[in-house]
């Protein structure tokens, strides 16, 4: 299931997007339920028997018909703010499920995730354990904790993406760790139950996951000879998927790894590009055909605000044509949206048979795609839509432009 062409028309499981234009507008976010499902599942069953928890990263994507698919089949999630978890609660999602992550929780953020009673706090720094400490003491709790660790590896990654290098503001170094740890077993207002760490994002090689493990098990040895004893290990998400056709990582090979060098140690992964990247697609249409001194522009109807990783992150996006069947100019085009910005672009240099009118389909956009969406020049961010076997079903509505402006008022 998932994407692929049925008689040259590009299909979510067995719905043609050209149907789902028609129906839902253009430009729109769709994702296959099949593909989420299974990819969830790929990292569960590959664990075993081995004690685990697979949550889902929802900053990749936090619709709530993501989240509600994922906690159906039994997900947990690492959420990065108390919206975050609004939202996974809100999805039918558990809190002793979630871990909380992220480098400044509020104090509201603390007070209500030790209301519903998150699973774990990654701590991030002495003075969020000291922060998680008064706010636990304040309502006569006992905050579950984890420090996150940064293992200082270099995952080879973009270096916007990169989170496990001593110059990241991510986590604390190794010494800082055993002093936190110490305090917070001192505390009888903390829990500590485990350890965590995430280096980065989209890695395509083990190599840093396992050099990253092997320092958190040197770790994890020397707690113990102090007499702190860890429940889990949290090894962050960060599992690079396929863009383009780059070599990428066998999660079992990894989830193998991981098991034949951490004993019987519960093992919490937080995968979220990897669950979703794949499991959608961001469709756009062919506004205008340009060609300006020897530059192909195509101009489409979506753009920066709408997926903005090729602006950001200079990223790659596959484009497919939506239609095969159509056929056009030939042409090495630039794919360009209507924001009046240079770096506006969704692609570059690609060979497309293209006539204005096309739909083209922007692939692996699932992940950081509606989530990092914007509203920049005024515009309505797009629908999305899921769609499962035959069936579909608009999940978020468009906006209107007159949402956009619905809090603002004119100054009397
Ligand atoms: C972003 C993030 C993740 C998910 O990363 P992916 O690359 O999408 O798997 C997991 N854990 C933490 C702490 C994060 O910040």
């Amino acid at each position: 299931m998932g994407f692929s062409y049925q008689k040259q028309i590009l299909h979510a499981d067995s719905v043609a997007i050209t149907e789902l234009m028609q129906a839902y507008g253009s430009p729109l976010y769709v994702y296959s339920r099949t593909d989420i499902e299974h990819n969830w599942h790929k990292f569960d069953q590959a664990f075993g028997t081995h004690p685990h928890l697979v949550c889902y990263a929802v900053k990749a994507n936090s619709n709530l018909a993501v989240l509600n698919v994922l906690a159906k089949i039994g997900a947990g999630f690492d959420i990065v703010s108390g919206g975050e978890l609004e939202r996974v609660l809100a999805a039918g999602g558990k809190a002793d499920k979630c871990v909380f992550s992220g480098v400044a929780k509020t104090t509201t953020e603390i007070t209500r995730a030790l209301e519903v009673g998150v699973r774990c706090f990654n701590v991030e720094s002495a003075s969020e354990l000291n922060r998680i400490e008064a706010v636990a003491k304040s309502v006569g709790k006992q905050a579950p904790i984890s420090i996150r660790v940064n293992p200082n590896v270099d995952a080879k990654t973009h270096p916007y993406i990169s989170t496990g290098l001593t110059e990241n503001k991510f986590g604390v170094d190794k010494n800082e760790a055993l002093d936190l740890y110490q305090i917070a077993q001192q505390s009888a207002h903390l829990s500590v139950q485990g350890l965590d760490c995430h280096i980065g994002s989209q890695i395509t090689d083990v190599a840093p996951f396992l050099d990253a493990l092997d320092k958190v098990l040197a770790l994890l040895k020397q707690l113990k000879h102090q007499g702190i004893n860890l429940t889990h290990l949290d090894l962050g998400g960060g599992i690079g998927i396929n863009y383009d056709d780059e070599q990428t990582i066998d999660i079992q090979a990894y989830i193998n790894a991981i098991i034949s060098k951490v004993g019987d140690t519960e093992i919490i992964l937080e995968p979220g590009r990897a669950i979703v990247g794949n499991a959608g697609i961001f469709a756009t249409k062919v506004e205008f055909l340009k060609q300006n001194t020897g530059h192909a522009f195509a101009i489409v109807d979506g753009a920066m605000n709408d997926l903005l990783r090729p602006s950001f992150y200079n990223a790659y996006h596959q484009v497919l044509p939506i239609n095969k069947a159509t056929t056009g100019t030939q042409a090495n085009w630039d794919l360009v949206g209507p924001i009046c910005e240079t770096g506006d672009f969704l692609a570059k240099n690609r060979p497309l048979s293209l006539s204005e009118g096309d739909y083209l389909a922007l692939m692996s956009a699932g992940a950081y795609g509606f989530t990092m969406s914007s509203n920049y020049n005024t515009r309505p961010r797009v629908a999305e839509v899921m769609v499962s076997g035959t069936t579909h079903q608009i999940v978020r509505k468009r906006e209107t432009v007159q949402d956009l402006f619905a809090n603002e008022s004119l100054f009397l």
